[in-house]
């Protein structure tokens, strides 16, 4: 993963001709789409979320194109927590993704779309008792269950409910993704799934609980993975697991290949859907199952933009680079300060593509150190007033942004069938303190 300790030294023209998405036109600015950015501030006020549905669209036509000419039977599961978004999960739905959701809210969000709760899978750590028991009431398609403990939970919730639940185990394989430690999940030493070699026991276990169907298993090694190599590792541990269990004369019919598909934030290769659709057909083809994958980032990440303004150009004598201050800030994208992620940044207006290059950092506003956007950025030389776009901000963007410092969560516009819509206003003010008590 791009971290700022090896920032590239890109200009806008690298970033364009990876986002074909994005268009500089010499008059209208940027334009994403076919929509021209630089009216939009002026419009909604800045700092603004952009979801493009029609990119979203093509991106899951693409990944279902990959699938087509396949043996394997393959149902797509959109990861809810990567964009929430009601407007988002409704496209996806409409388009026939299931979906793969991780807490109680997910779920109603996903029922709020009427989304088909046999196409729900319902992943977590942590589930609770309550998250269970609506899980099971509903007869979620599948819960991934991720240890012994909670497999017995279920089997006991389930019989009080009087219903049986469809589970599949989430085994940790301990393969190295090669991602960004904060969201690798597939190590032994991280918190997710059961470990590989209790896999077996854990499932004959499964096995013996009346109220439990075991579909099979699951497996999910983290996020921003750009090469097939982590997954066919982790792939042929799950054959092998598989291979055991049918000796051993248990039934497994269902295999959660999870998601994790990295995509293009600079220039680096974004995971292709043929490649992964190759490798599942070619190592599964023969195992007769049903076959889940839970993309959440690639569907929704290059879809995606923040734009803001610049609040405040800080010259500073003792230091290479200005400091370029926007009025967005880490509570908004929290991605560069949490991951190091590195996102691209172009300019909105056209004007501002005539200055002269120059090395700018980009920062917000927020108390802190770590609210940052880019170090030794090269870019048109900015000044107060111009407007930003930061790039690949469809997925982790708005989902993970806060209100700390007092600050509103920002609007939410979404290009569908190239129009702009408001999918959510601005929060205001005074919607930050108005559930809050102050005691006698
Ligand atoms: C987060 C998550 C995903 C989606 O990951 P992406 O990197 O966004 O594709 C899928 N499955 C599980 C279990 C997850 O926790």
């Amino acid at each position: 993963m791009s971290s700022f300790k090896t920032e590239p030294k890109t200009n806008y023209q690298t970033l364009l001709t990876s986002h074909p998405n994005l268009r500089l036109d010499s008059i209208k600015g940027l334009c994403f789409g076919t929509i021209a950015l630089e009216m939009l501030t002026k419009h909604y006020g800045s700092p603004l979320w952009i979801i493009n549905a029609d990119i979203i669209k093509s991106r899951y036509q693409r990944l279902t194109q990959a699938f087509q000419p396949k043996k394997i039977d393959v149902s797509i599961h959109y990861a809810v927590k990567a964009n929430d978004h009601l407007a988002v999960i409704d496209l996806l739905a409409k388009e026939g993704a299931g979906v793969d959701i991780v807490s109680l809210g997910e779920l109603k969000r996903a029922l709020q779309v009427h989304i088909n709760p046999k196409k729900i899978c319902f992943s977590g750590v942590g589930k609770t008792e309550e998250e269970l028991k609506t899980a099971i009431d509903l007869e979620l398609g599948q819960i991934n269950v991720e240890s012994r403990e909670e497999l017995l939970l279920i089997s006991q919730v389930a019989q009080q409910r009087g219903k049986k639940a469809a589970i599949c185990l989430r085994i940790n394989p301990d393969v190295n993704a090669k991602t960004h430690h904060k969201i690798t999940t597939g190590l032994a030493e991280n918190k997710f799934g059961i470990a590989y070699q209790h896999a077996l026991p854990v499932y004959k276990e499964a096995y013996q609980l009346s109220h439990i169907i075991p579909l099979g298993f699951d497996v999910h090694i983290g996020s921003q993975i750009s090469s097939v190599e982590p997954y066919q590792k982790a792939f042929v541990k799950m054959v092998d697991l598989i291979q055991h269990a049918r000796l051993e004369g248990l039934k497994v019919s269902v295999l959660d290949c999870g998601g994790g598909f990295g995509i293009s934030y600079y220039n680096e290769k974004e995971a292709n859907p043929v490649e992964l659709a190759d490798l599942m057909d070619k190592t599964f083809a023969s195992l007769d199952l049903h076959l889940c994958i839970e993309p959440g980032r690639w569907l929704v990440g290059p879809a995606g933009i923040l734009i803001s303004k610049v609040t405040r150009r800080k010259d500073n004598e003792s230091k290479a680079a200005p400091f370029i201050i926007l009025d967005a800030a880490m509570n908004d994208l929290i991605r560069p300060a949490m991951y190091d992620a590195w996102h691209g940044i172009l300019p909105v207006q056209a004007e501002i593509y005539n200055r002269p290059l120059e090395s700018l950092n980009i920062d917000g506003p927020i108390c802190e150190s770590s609210d940052i956007f880019a170090r030794q950025r090269n870019l048109p030389s900015l000044k107060e007033g111009d407007d930003i776009a930061i790039l690949d901000t469809g997925a982790y963007g708005h989902v993970m942004s806060s209100s700390y410092n007092a600050r509103p969560q920002a609007l939410q516009l979404m290009i569908k069938n190239n129009k702009v819509h408001l999918i959510k206003p601005r929060q205001t003010i005074e919607e930050l303190w108005n559930k809050e008590i102050i005691p006698e």
